[in-house]
C-alpha cells in the first residue's frame, strides 16, 4: 500500500466521553462506541486500567464488563505506525511562486516571493522530471517487490499559482505520462488552483487532472475582498467562470473555504450558495484561517472555536440537505493513523528553487522553519535529488506518540496531534501544547462519534416514519 500506516504494537485505550444523554465509552484504536450508564463507564475504565479489579467487582458489575469484552472493548488494537522507509510515489511540485493574485491571508505571501520577499522564480523542467522518475521509479520497485502500488501520483499547487508557469504545467504532464509508460504504472494528476484560469488552461485541467480544487471564499462578496486580483479588482467572476466552465464540460471538482472571523457566521450561506450555483463541487472543505504570511499583515483574524464549530454545525445540516460533503481537517473519525499528515514520512514536496520539504507551508529557506521541513534538494550537477538522512529521522518523530500534551485525548489516533507547522511552530515535539483547534477537533469529532451512535439503517428510518 501506499504510504499505508503499518502496525507493529498493540494497545487497550478506552475514553468516557460525555454529551447531554450521559456517558459515552469509546475505543478510538477498534472504532467502538457505545451509549452507557455513570456506573457501567466506571466499571469499564476501571477494569481498561486494571484486570485485577475485576474479583472485587459486584456481579453486576461482572456482567457488564463481560458484555463490553464480548463487543471487544478490552481487546488489545494495533496501534498505527507510518511506514518508516522513505520511498515516496508521490511528489508535490510547486510550479512558481509567482501569483495573479494578492489573498490577504496568503500563508505563503503568494507573489510577493514569501516574508522576506525572495526571487519570484520558476522551477527548472529538470527538477520537476527528476521529481517525477524518482516517484515513478519507486512505484516500479514497490511493484516488483509485491507491494499493492497501483498508481504514482503528482500533486501540483504551490506557493503561488501554479497556472502562473502554464509552459512548466504542461512539462510535468507530458512528462509525467512519459514516465507512466516507461515503468508500466499509471500516473494520477492533482491539482488545486485559485481558478483565474484562461480557456485554454480550463481544457487542459478538464482534459488531464484527476482531481481539481479550488480555493473559494464561497460567497462573492468574501472571494473579492479577500482574493484581489495582483493588480487591484476582485477575483469572483474570473473563479465563477472557471467553476461553470468544468461543470459544463462534467468535470467534478473540491471547493477549499478559507474561514476568517467575518465569515464564520456565513458559513452555511456559503454551502447553500455553492450547491444552488456549482452543483459539481463535490465537497466543500472549510478551514479556519491561520494567522501566519501575509495574514499577520491584514486585518483577517481567526475565528473562535466556539463560533466555527457551530457554524460549521449548521453548515453540515445545510450540506446534507443537499447532498453535499462538507470537510475541517482536524474531525477525522474514520481515520486511525499517528501523524496528521505525511510530514513524519518525509511528505515530498519540492519548491520551485528545488529544495524539497516536507511541509506545504514551509517553503523558503528564509523561513526559520525550513530548519526542520527542509531535507534535501534537487543537486544540478548530479542530476538528482539528495536527501539529508539525519533531517528525515526528525521528521519521524513528528506524530502523536512524541506529543505528551495528546495523551489523554480521545482524538489522538484521528488528529494525531494536529498539523506540526501550526502548533510546533519554534518549539520540540514534546513541547507541543495544543491551540485554539484542539476544541474545534474534539467537539467535531464527538459529533462524528454521535452520528455513528445515533444512525438508523434506513430501513428502520422508513419504520419509524411509517408509524
Ligand atoms: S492564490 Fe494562493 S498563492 Fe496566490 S495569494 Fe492566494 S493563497 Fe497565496
Ligand atoms: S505540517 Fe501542517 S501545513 Fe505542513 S503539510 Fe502537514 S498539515 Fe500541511
Ligand atoms: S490534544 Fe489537540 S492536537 Fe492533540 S490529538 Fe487532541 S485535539 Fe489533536
Amino acid at each position: 500500500m501506499e504510504n499505508a500506516p503499518t502496525f507493529r504494537e498493540t494497545a487497550v485505550e478506552l475514553f468516557a466521553l460525555r454529551d447531554e444523554a450521559g456517558p459515552i465509552l469509546y475505543a478510538p484504536l477498534g472504532q467502538l462506541m457505545a451509549r452507557v450508564n455513570e456506573s457501567a463507564a466506571s466499571c469499564a475504565l476501571a477494569y481498561a486500567a486494571d484486570h485485577a479489579v475485576l474479583a472485587k467487582m459486584s456481579a453486576d458489575e461482572r456482567a457488564v464488563v463481560d458484555e463490553l469484552a464480548a463487543h471487544g472493548f478490552f481487546d488489545e488494537q494495533p496501534l498505527p505506525q507510518g511506514d518508516g522507509a522513505f520511498q515516496p510515489t508521490q511528489v508535490t511540485l510547486f510550479p512558481t511562486n509567482r501569483c495573479n493574485l494578492r489573498c490577504s491571508y496568503c500563508y505563503a505571501f503568494g507573489g510577493e516571493g514569501g516574508a522576506s520577499g525572495e526571487p519570484l522564480v520558476e522551477m527548472d523542467p529538470a527538477v520537476a522530471r527528476a521529481a517525477i522518475d524518482l516517484v515513478a521509479g519507486n512505484a516500479r520497485t514497490l511493484v516488483d517487490e509485491g507491494n499493492d502500488v497501483r498508481s504514482f501520483i503528482v500533486s501540483i499547487h504551490g506557493n503561488g499559482e501554479p497556472f502562473c508557469a502554464f509552459g512548466l504545467m504542461r512539462e510535468i504532464v507530458r512528462y509525467g505520462r512519459e514516465a507512466s509508460e516507461r515503468v508500466g504504472i499509471p500516473v494520477v494528476f492533482n491539482t488545486a488552483t485559485n481558478g483565474v484560469l484562461t480557456d485554454e488552461q480550463l481544457a487542459f485541467v478538464a482534459e488531464n487532472f484527476d482531481s481539481v480544487n479550488f480555493s473559494f471564499d464561497g460567497l462573492p462578496a468574501f472571494q473579492d475582498a479577500n482574493r484581489p486580483m495582483a493588480g487591484g479588482g476582485g477575483s469572483f467572476a474570473a473563479i465563477d467562470r472557471s467553476m461553470r466552465a468544468l461543470q459544463e464540460a462534467g468535470v467534478p471538482f473540491g471547493i477549499r473555504t478559507t474561514v476568517t472571523a467575518d465569515m464564520v457566521k456565513r458559513m452555511p450561506d456559503i454551502v447553500a450558495f455553492v450547491a444552488d450555483h456549482y452543483p459539481a463541487a463535490e465537497q466543500i472543505h472549510f478551514e479556519p484561517v491561520w494567522e501566519c504570511g501575509r495574514c499577520t499583515t491584514s486585518a483577517d483574524a481567526m475565528p473562535g472555536a466556539a463560533a466555527f464549530t457551530e457554524s460549521y454545525r449548521a453548515s453540515l445540516a445545510v450540506a446534507r440537505g443537499r447532498g453535499m460533503k462538507l470537510v475541517y481537517s482536524g474531525a477525522r473519525q474514520d481515520l486511525v493513523c499517528d501523524a496528521f499528515c505525511k510530514v513524519g514520512n518525509g511528505g515530498f514536496t519540492v519548491t520551485p528553487s528545488g529544495d524539497v520539504t516536507a511541509c506545504y507551508e514551509v517553503s523558503y529557506s528564509s523561513d526559520p522553519r525550513s530548519r526542520r521541513f527542509f531535507f534535501g534538494r534537487y543537486d544540478v550537477l548530479a542530476g538528482r535529488f539528495v536527501f539529508d538522512r539525519k533531517k528525515l529521522a526528525e521528521l519521524a518523530l513528528l506524530n502523536v506518540r512524541n506529543y505528551p500534551y495528546c495523551r489523554d485525548c480521545f482524538c489522538k489516533w484521528h488528529c494525531a496531534g494536529d498539523c506540526a507547522a501550526k502548533v510546533l511552530d519554534g518549539i520540540a515535539p514534546h513541547e507541543h501544547a495544543g491551540s485554539s483547534r484542539c476544541e474545534v477537533n474534539r467537539a467535531l469529532t464527538l459529533d462524528q462519534i454521535r452520528d455513528k451512535l445515533d444512525w438508523n439503517p434506513p430501513e428502520e428510518r422508513g419504520n419509524a416514519d411509517d408509524r
